[in-house]
């Protein structure tokens, strides 16, 4: 059985607002999430992405940089309608494949399971369509509709490859070729209903359309430091006079230092260490709100936003609950939250180790970040 995949990548992303393609889901991009199961499939011999021109390089780049054995995958360039799109792939699938396999570039939690069962069906009875039953209540023309006669479609789809061949031979060009959702419908519309190609497709396999069908990411971060004379510490920006100080080569601020690598580590990137090395006199004495400011912009420029962030404070002093209130809203403030994205907790060591015997303090800190 010779399959060949063609993932649907040329699309505008209008309704997210920018290229939703590279947008991180996990550790991976949406792309790169939808075409990595295709690859643990040793039948399909072939993948093509139909991508736009423009995000050629970028596609490729991030194909690349995942760490995926590319040697499977080729690109056409797409064209204005998804089937358009399609169509042009045609004209790179070999000529003895068996069956085709259509898939949004949309969809990243694609499984190598449901690959599976849609080849396997599709093998049996010439086309597989996977579908799910819809969990909302239905209107049809603003009437309800009883929902146990409505299914929605997904991908991949599979087909005999010369009969979807045909299909897309016999509209090319016309009305209906260029707004066909999906190549099932077009299927169907050159061969006649055919209910026998539906599969049990999966409520996880969902397409990503708008901001909000993007997943929450996570990062976490600790610091340490080990407290040496001196008259104040600093805390989430927070000024706090003590009987101590910190050593540090920045102003030593614990939380914001496990904040930023709490940041860092959500969008991949090196921590703080690297970002800003303690052997860089450019940072000798640095407030670390400044260092805060330019991680954000990082993270920014990597088209990841900051969600919510909290942070445990370990010390046996100073006494920390008296001053949670203030350091959560300077926190919040410095990250652009409101107050209650922000948690701040604190503990002591209970006199455990250097932190117990009140050497030093540390910060656990965790943050949840979305990709855009
Ligand atoms: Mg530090």
């Amino acid at each position: 059985m010779k399959i060949t995949a063609i993932i649907a990548a040329a699309g505008n992303s209008r309704r997210m607002g920018k290229d939703k393609l590279l947008l991180k889901v996990g550790a991976d991009a949406v792309i790169v999430s939808a075409v990595r199961p295709f690859l643990e499939i040793a039948d399909v011999q072939q993948i093509i992405i139909s991508i736009k021109a423009k995000q050629s390089d970028a596609i490729r780049d991030e194909l690349s940089a995942s760490g995926i054995d590319t040697t499977k995958i080729c690109f056409a360039v797409g064209g204005e309608t998804r089937s358009e799109s399609v169509y042009i792939a045609f004209a790179s699938v070999p000529s003895d494949t068996d069956l085709v396999l259509v898939h949004d570039g949309a969809r990243p939690y694609v499984s190598a399971s449901l690959i599976r069962r849609i080849i396997d069906h599709a093998q049996a009875v010439g086309a597989a369509v996977p579908v799910v039953a819809p969990a909302d209540a239905i209107l049809v023309n603003e009437s309800p509709f009883n929902r146990k006669y409505v299914k929605l479609v997904q991908t991949p789809q599979a087909f005999d490859y010369k009969k979807l061949l045909g299909a897309y031979m016999l509209f090319a060009g016309t009305q209906k070729f260029y707004t066909v959702p999906d190549d099932f419908t077009l299927w169907c519309s050159a061969y006649g209903e055919f209910p026998q190609a539906l599969v049990d497709g999966d409520p996880a396999n969902i397409k990503i359309t708008t901001p909000s069908d993007l997943p929450n990411l996570y990062g976490s971060g600790y610091d340490v430091h080990r407290f040496c004379e001196g008259d104040h510490i600093y805390l989430g920006g927070v000024r706090i006079p003590f009987d101590h100080g910190v050593v540090a080569h920045s102003d030593g601020d614990v939380l914001l230092h496990a904040v930023m690598d709490a940041l860092l580590s959500s969008a991949g990137l090196p921590d703080i260490g690297f970002q800003f090395p303690n052997t860089d006199e450019a940072y000798r004495g640095i407030s670390s709100t400044v260092l805060l400011e330019k991680t954000l912009a990082m993270l920014a420029e990597h088209g990841v936003s900051l969600r919510q962030v909290t942070a445990t404070i370990i010390a046996e002093a100073p006494k920390i609950a008296p001053l949670v209130k203030t350091i959560r809203d300077s926190l919040a403030t410095l990250c652009g939250l409101p107050p209650c994205r922000v948690g701040i907790t604190a503990t002591t060591n209970e006199k455990v180790g250097e932190i117990g015997k009140g050497e030093a303090i540390a910060v656990y800190a965790s943050v949840t970040v979305r990709s855009i």
